[in-house]
């Protein structure tokens, strides 16, 4: 498969200048910044970033807003990142844990702000988040144990300041 059959201009706009900041979630780049400990390294999406010549400024929403690595998963019961930024729904930790059921919203919202705020600061156009993250989900986003429609928390909140939200996976 070759870079072209997995990015397109759906998913990687063609007027990037060389030196333009750009959001990357930081678990797509290699860190190890998951829930679980781990990584979700994209090298297409790297390569392409690093062929464009842009500045990468990698970000992670929920370490951000304090959570530790590896943290137990957490997302909203219903609802996506809108719902969230709305406080129409919280975030919950979930699995079978100790923590399973405490609020984690506050380090949700913590952690969208800060990357907001960095994109605003930065004069950031596009992003690039973890697809289906209760933070970093693009079209999909992980709730009530499965996948709602629309973004995560961080992902929902750059889209509202105007930064075009792109999915790292394809
Ligand atoms: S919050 Fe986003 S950047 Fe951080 S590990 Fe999850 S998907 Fe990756």
């Amino acid at each position: 498969m070759t870079l072209m059959t997995l990015f397109d201009s759906s998913t990687f706009p063609s007027d990037l200048q060389p030196g333009e900041p750009v959001l990357v979630s930081s678990c797509l780049l290699g860190e190890v910044t998951t829930w679980d400990g781990k990584h979700d390294f994209v090298s297409e999406l790297v390569e392409l970033l690093e062929r464009a010549e842009v500045e990468i400024i990698p970000i992670c929403p929920e370490v951000l807003g304090g959570l530790p690595i590896p943290r137990p998963p957490a997302e909203p019961p219903a609802g996506n990142g809108f719902d969230v930024l709305d406080g129409k729904s919280p975030v919950l930790v979930v699995g079978d844990s100790p923590e399973t059921g405490s609020d984690a919203t506050e380090a949700f919202l913590s952690g969208a702000h800060q990357v907001v705020e960095m994109a605003q600061v930065r004069g950031v156009r596009y992003a690039w988040m973890n697809e289906r993250s209760p933070s970093c989900g693009v079209l999909k986003s992980h709730s009530g144990g499965g996948l709602a429609d629309g973004p995560g928390v961080a992902s929902a909140a750059l889209e509202r300041a105007g930064v075009t939200v792109f999915p790292g996976q394809v």
